[in-house]
Order: C-alpha cells, then sequence, then structure tokens
C-alpha cells in the first residue's frame, strides 16, 4: 500500500505534473485572497476517517481543487504582500526530487553531494556580503526565525564559553540584545526559547529614517552596564520587514567593536540586494557583522523554506551545537560538515537544492535582473500612488511601499486605512497589507513587490484599484 504499483504511478504522475504547470499557468486568473470559514474548511476533511482507502488518483484530486479553492495565491501577480513570492521552476524541480531521493544531511556520509552542495553555496553567498569564503561558515536553516535564533546561541557561545555547558546561570549577569523598534520579531522569540527571556530584549530608538540611531544605541548600553547589565549582541536590521528600512550598518559595526560584542545583521528579506550591482550599496558596512540572516525564500523565490545563516567565526557553529554520539555515521578522521553538529536540526532535508538549482540556470546576472527589475517596479508603484495623493511614508530603494491617505477630508486613522486594505482583499484582484511603523505606530498601508512574475499592469492595477476604492469610501462618507 506504501508503495503503490506501476500502473497507477503511471496514472498519478502525469496527474501531478498537470496541476503544477496548470497552477503555474492559471494562478493569475483566479481570486488572489481566499477567505473560507474554519468550518467551511473542516467540513471538507469529514470524509477522511481513514476507515475506507482513497483511490490514489481521487486522493490528489481532492488536494488540488482544495488548494486552488481555500489558499491566498501568494504566486499571482497581484499578491503585493508579505514576500512570499511565486516559487522558481527550478525550486518546484527541486523539492519534487527531494521527496523521492530522500537525502538525510544529518551526517556527512549519508549525503556527501547535497551537503557539499549546500556549503559551496554558502561559501557563495557568503562572498557576496564580502565574507573571505576561507575564512567563514554558515548553514542553510528553516527559515529566518532560526537563522536568528542561530545567532543568539552563537554570540552567546562566543562571549561566554560555558554557556554550552553551564547555561546562562554562569554568567555574572543579564545578557543584552539590542534591536530598533522596528526590528522582527524572532528576537523575542529567540530571547524567550533560550533562556534569557523577553526582557533581554531592548528595543533602541530610531531616527526620523526608521534607522537605528547608533548614539542612543551607545546611550542605551551604558546605562545597562552601569546597571549590571551585559551587552551581548546588537542586532542591524538589513530591510526591516514592515518599511524595507536598512539600519546604519557600518556605524553600528563601530558601536559593536568598541563593545566587544557580536553584530548579527538581519537581511532575511533584504539581503537580496546583495545580487544587484546598483542596489548592493544600501547593504554597506555587512561584511563587518559577526552573523547574518538571510532566507533565500522570500526575495530570491525559493519554494518554502530556505534560510542561511552566515557567520565570519569558522569554528562557532560547531563550538554551539556539536555534541557526543555514538550511533552517528560520523568518522572524526574526515574533515567534513555534519550538518547535525553545526545547527540547530538533526535530521533533516536538502534545503539548498531548490536554490543551487535555480541559481544554477539564472545565474547572479538572472537574479540581479530580477531584482532590479522589481526595485524598478517598487519605484513606478511609489510614483503612481504620489501622483494620486497617497503619502509615501517609507524611505527606501527596495521594492516595498508604505503609504497613507493624506488628502483632504479624509480621516487617517487605522481603521479608515485598514478599511482600504480590506476592501482590496475582498475584491479578489490584488492583495495588500497593513501595518505600522515609526516610533508613534503610525498607521500605513503596505504593498511590496517581491513576486517575479509582477509587470506594470499589476502595478497600475493596484494604483487605480486603490484610487476607485478611495472615492467610492469618500463618497459613503459624504453620503
Ligand atoms: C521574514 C523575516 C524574518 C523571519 O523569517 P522567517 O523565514 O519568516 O522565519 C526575520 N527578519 C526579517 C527582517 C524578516 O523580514
Amino acid at each position: 500500500m506504501l508503495q503503490l504499483n506501476a500502473d497507477i504511478r503511471a496514472a498519478l504522475w502525469p496527474r501531478v505534473i498537470e496541476a503544477v504547470e496548470s497552477y503555474i499557468t492559471g494562478v493569475g486568473d483566479v481570486r488572489v485572497e481566499a477567505v473560507p470559514t474554519p468550518e467551511q474548511v473542516r467540513s471538507l476533511l469529514t470524509p477522511f476517517d481513514f476507515t475506507t482507502p482513497q483511490e490514489p488518483v481521487s486522493a490528489i484530486d481532492f488536494i488540488v481543487d482544495g488548494l486552488w479553492n481555500h489558499q491566498t495565491h501568494t504566486s499571482h501577480p497581484s499578491y503585493f504582500g508579505l514576500f512570499n513570492p511565486a516559487p522558481t521552476t527550478m525550486g518546484i524541480a527541486a523539492d519534487t526530487l527531494i521527496a523521492a531521493f530522500n537525502p538525510q544531511l544529518a551526517a556527512w556520509s549519508h549525503s556527501p553531494l547535497a551537503v557539499e552542495i549546500e556549503q559551496h553555496l554558502i561559501r557563495a553567498f557568503g562572498s557576496r556580503f564580502g565574507y573571505d569564503p576561507a575564512a567563514m561558515d554558515g548553514s542553510f536553516t528553516t527559515c529566518g526565525g532560526e537563522s536568528n535564533n542561530t545567532a543568539l546561541l552563537t554570540a552567546m557561545t562566543h562571549l561566554y564559553p560555558d554557556y554550552r555547558e553551564r547555561g546562562i546561570r554562569a554568567l555574572p549577569g543579564q545578557p543584552v540584545i539590542y534591536v530598533s523598534s522596528e526590528s522582527h520579531h524572532t528576537f523575542l522569540k529567540a530571547a524567550q526559547a533560550s533562556g534569557l527571556g523577553s526582557e533581554a530584549v531592548h528595543e533602541v530608538g530610531v531616527d526620523n529614517t526608521l534607522r537605528m540611531d547608533p548614539d542612543a544605541l551607545r546611550r542605551r548600553m551604558a546605562d545597562d552596564r552601569a546597571a549590571g547589565l551585559l551587552p551581548l549582541m546588537v542586532v542591524a536590521t538589513a530591510g526591516t520587514t514592515s518599511g524595507g528600512i536598512v539600519d546604519p550598518i557600518a556605524r553600528l559595526a563601530d558601536v559593536a567593536q568598541e563593545e566587544g560584542i557580536w553584530l548579527h545583521a538581519d537581511a532575511a528579506w533584504g539581503g537580496a540586494a546583495t545580487l544587484s550591482p546598483t542596489l548592493s550599496p544600501v547593504l554597506d558596512g555587512i561584511d563587518r557583522a559577526d552573523s547574518i540572516t538571510f532566507d533565500a525564500h522570500k526575495w530570491l523565490s525559493a519554494p518554502m523554506g530556505a534560510g542561511m545563516f552566515f557567520t565570519r567565526h569558522p569554528d562557532i557553529l560547531t563550538r554551539t551545537f556539536a555534541v557526543n554520539t555514538p550511533y552517528m555515521p560520523i568518522d572524526p578522521e574526515v574533515r567534513t560538515i555534519n550538518p547535525s553538529m553545526h545547527s540547530m536540526q538533526w535530521s533533516r532535508r536538502f534545503i539548498g537544492l531548490k536554490v543551487f538549482l535555480a541559481l544554477a540556470v539564472a545565474g547572479w546576472d538572472g537574479y540581479a535582473e530580477v531584482i532590479e527589475r522589481q526595485a524598478a517596479l517598487g519605484d513606478r508603484l511609489r510614483a503612481g500612488l504620489a501622483e494620486d495623493g497617497w503619502a509615501i511614508v517609507n524611505d527606501t530603494p527596495l521594492p516595498v511601499v508604505c503609504f497613507t491617505d493624506r488628502t483632504d477630508g479624509v480621516d487617517g486613522t487605522a481603521d479608515y486605512h485598514k478599511g482600504i486594505v480590506d476592501a482590496v482583499n475582498e475584491s479578489g484582484k490584488a492583495w495588500i497589507s497593513f501595518t505600522r511603523i515609526g516610533p508613534d505606530l503610525q498607521p500605513v498601508i503596505r504593498a511590496c513587490i517581491s513576486n517575479y512574475r509582477t509587470g506594470t499592469d499589476e502595478v497600475d492595477g493596484l494604483v487605480s484599484l486603490l484610487s476607485e476604492i478611495r472615492h467610492a469610501r469618500r463618497g459613503d462618507q459624504h453620503a
């Protein structure tokens, strides 16, 4: 039953491939957003009591139909959402093959090619970030959250070598992580899960461009040291999630160096700018970071999830994660990476293949071209919105646009802006989001372009849709 016979397989595979191909060609023709109720979704599952075996082909048809109708289509060219791009064709092929070959990357000896491909990519991307490929290390991770967690653990192990054996109780005080108020909340989770506690995360104020203020950081650290706390790590966000803001990495590197603490660059999505000659200067100084988080499943369009972690301390991952085990097929004489001894995961799939195959086919130049086209679409969106009287709130060359309605007679509250976002999403024609940015948590509408399918038609379509919706709502208000 677990291995279906050849006749059934011969009927099954074409069905699967056909579903993949029709999704790729047809996803732009359906509503972007799906809004079923939980009851509707659960009722689809009632027939599955697992006592009556299903026909393989009808089980496949069930899920294909179900996914078409019950998900928000992040691959849709008018999905201007949360860095969930359309996956690359080579990435889809990669994940399909991996399911069949099922390489186990815990130990090098089981999957030497897979482990070496990942290490090859880690060095290739590390060099793009300015690291010396001969004096760095890194690992693929499930996601940016795992990479940020890894940064915290490596920083702890680097500053407090006893941490690994004796935990935080061995420390003479409470360690502190400094993030900007615009940073990602994975650092709170990391602090909660590592035993540091969420109070270890100190938010540092931003300047009027929403970048972390290095002087504010210095003052905060001095106060903390005076209070007996132990500055551990400062996080430079290189592309904030809401506004695409890049902290002043080089200036934060100066502070980290003076203070003798770890600098982590969270470049989860913005790191892709390093592949574009015109955008890469925005990341100046990132090579000075002790570690970097980057997600290939965001702007590089890898199917989820494909996180990456880089560090310029070649032995820190092993010092942080290695344990002694009698049962792993690890030969101490063979000097290779064994991912289970070198990252948070143990058993693990071949995450890097979807990045490898896509990059092998597109090349650096292919990626640079897509990224620059998307940045240009971001500029087009900003210009179109400004022309229609929207105010652009965030200052970034990256293709994420936060805006508000500041025209006369409009109520600029969170509810008003959420109402516009809801109306766009309910139309099914596009998908955008609501967020808040800045020290006063200003309510804004947010649209980002990280899908390679998005073109000028979709961008112009979004601008006119927003204008129509605003017009209709004003009419309502005056009625
Ligand atoms: C998306 C994001 C994360 C979290 O990454 P996941 O892959 O979703 O875990 C962390 N930091 C930033 C800046 C992000 O944009």
